[in-house]
């Protein structure tokens, strides 16, 4: 398509650093990479898709990535991109809108899909729980969209891709945030987004001890474990990062196989993009079945012992 003459990207993590590279090389003619880190992440930058890297180095252990928002503020007001593609990660979002009051423009959030019109950047993002799209635009200044995962799917790196790496002089910021408390995290990381395959539980899962066989049956389809909403949010038998959907994560693995889950709205967006979708639902009006690629009507603590047994038979 490119439209637009410059996309720059900015991402706190290469995976969704390489995507939004890619979404970039879409839409643009030039890609320029904001990041934090090493020469090395930089050069993986120019491997995965951009034409230029500014770098801003690894930040002193006295500055959060927050207190870089001046410095990305100056690069965006001498270099003037298109648009910015940010990811949404919580800093992300914080820096986005902050650039965005910075630069006296809105930042487009969510975003689904990225269009254009002439040369002005829109974006479609999901309302109503993902029920129906909306599409906005901002004109004339650099757009500001955050993207999430699964949007775009990241190029191969190329080692043989050629690139300039830009070292950017930090500015000091006026008010800088500071960081009071850090503690990690009691669940594991999950990257559902990685996975080629993942299994689905719903809320026909009727005891959380009966996620074994889920686990026993992804592990065997080398696939991970996701949910629906209130597996992760209320039950709190999952974590949270493993839920999918309009506000959990959002998918476009080869295989989906959902089991016990209905198939509404805000949980199909998240995997909609799915290459094939399998589903187990023991009420054959479930409406995932609208969606689904095959579907076997039965209750699925009655099949998955025998898909257990065929998969163990075939290792
Ligand atoms: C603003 C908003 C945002 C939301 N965001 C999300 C989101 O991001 N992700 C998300 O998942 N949800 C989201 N939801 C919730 C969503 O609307 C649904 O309520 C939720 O997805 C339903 O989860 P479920 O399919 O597991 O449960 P249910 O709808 O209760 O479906 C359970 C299914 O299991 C089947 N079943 C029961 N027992 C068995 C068995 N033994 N074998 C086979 N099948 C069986 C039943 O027939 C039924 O179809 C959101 C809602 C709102 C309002």
């Amino acid at each position: 398509m490119n439209i637009l003459k410059k996309v720059w990207v900015l991402a706190e993590k290469q995976a969704a650093l390489g995507q939004l590279c890619a979404g970039g090389r879409q839409l643009g003619e030039e890609v320029s990479a904001i990041l934090w880190g090493e020469k090395e992440e930089a050069d993986q930058a120019i491997r995965m898709g951009a034409d230029k890297v500014y770098r801003l180095g690894v930040p002193r252990p006295e500055n959060l990535k927050e207190d870089y928002v001046e410095t990305i503020q100056k690069l965006l007001q001498e270099e003037k991109p298109d648009a910015l593609f940010v990811q949404p990660t919580k800093r992300g979002k914080l820096i986005a809108g902050r650039l965005a009051a910075g630069l006296g423009t809105s930042a487009l959030v969510d975003a689904v899909e990225i269009l254009t019109d002439g040369d002005k950047v829109q974006i479609q993002h999901m309302v109503y729980g993902g029920a129906a799209f909306r599409t906005e635009r901002i004109q004339p200044q650099t757009a500001i969209v955050t993207i999430g995962t699964g949007v775009f799917t990241p190029l191969a790196e190329d080692s043989g891709r050629q690139g300039t790496v830009i070292e950017v002089e930090f500015v000091e910021p006026a008010v800088k945030i500071k960081l009071l408390e850090k503690k990690s995290k009691a669940s594991a990381e999950v990257n559902l987004n990685a996975a080629k395959r993942v299994v689905g539980v719903g809320r026909g899962l009727v005891q959380q001890e009966d996620l074994g066989m889920v686990e026993e049956l992804a592990c065997l389809l080398e696939a991970e474990v996701g949910c629906s909403r209130p597996i992760a949010e209320g039950m709190n038998w999952l974590p949270k990062e493993r839920y999918i959907g309009v506000s959990g994560a959002m998918l476009k693995p080869d295989l989906y196989l959902a089991l016990g889950i209905s198939g509404q709205v805000q949980h199909m967006v998240g995997v909609n993009q799915a290459k094939v979708i399998v589903a187990i639902n023991k009420d054959k009006a479930a409406p995932i079945f609208s969606q689904a690629d095959y579907g076997i009507v039965g209750d699925f603590y009655k099949v998955l012992p025998s898909l257990i047994e065929k998969f163990k038979a075939e290792h």
